[in-house]
């Protein structure tokens, strides 16, 4: 039976919920404070699991404009490797966190029944 859901918050968390309930055919409204007018956050990296899914709902990667990783090393404050890099062997992207939340609000309103 389809449930009537109400999400506080059209962060990435807020967008992904919306959408994965709407496509399993549930009522949703989604309810935001912002008006988004600056952007916020730095470079977001999309890993493979999170492309996967992405994908599955139709993203416009192009719209993204993501920089692909060959491979992602991460390093303490003091500039110290802090494990051997991770070579991606399935895509892992990086773009703009604005980009994103664009991309996915426009999946969750163009999804609408
Ligand atoms: C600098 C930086 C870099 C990051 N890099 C990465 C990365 O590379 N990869 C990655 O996966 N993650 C990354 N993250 C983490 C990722 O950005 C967050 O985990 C994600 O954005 C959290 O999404 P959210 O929807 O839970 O919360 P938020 O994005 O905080 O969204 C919450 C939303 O709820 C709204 N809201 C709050 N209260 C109310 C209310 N009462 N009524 C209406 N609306 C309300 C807010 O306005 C906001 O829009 C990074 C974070 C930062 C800060």
């Amino acid at each position: 039976m389809p449930l009537k859901v109400v999400i506080v918050g059209a962060g990435l968390g807020g967008l992904g919920a919306a959408i994965a309930l709407r496509r399993a055919g549930h009522d949703v409204q989604v309810i935001e404070q912002s008006s988004f007018y600056n952007e916020v956050g730095a470079a977001i990296h999309i890993a493979p699991n999170a492309t996967r899914i992405l994908r599955e709902w139709e993203c416009d990667f192009e719209a993204l404009q993501a920089s692909e990783c060959e491979q992602a090393q991460f390093w303490d404050s003091s500039c110290n490797p802090l494990r051997p890099p991770i070579v991606c062997a399935l895509i892992w992207q990086c773009c703009g966190n604005f980009m994103l939340t664009s991309s996915i609000s426009r999946l969750e309103t163009s999804k609408r029944p």
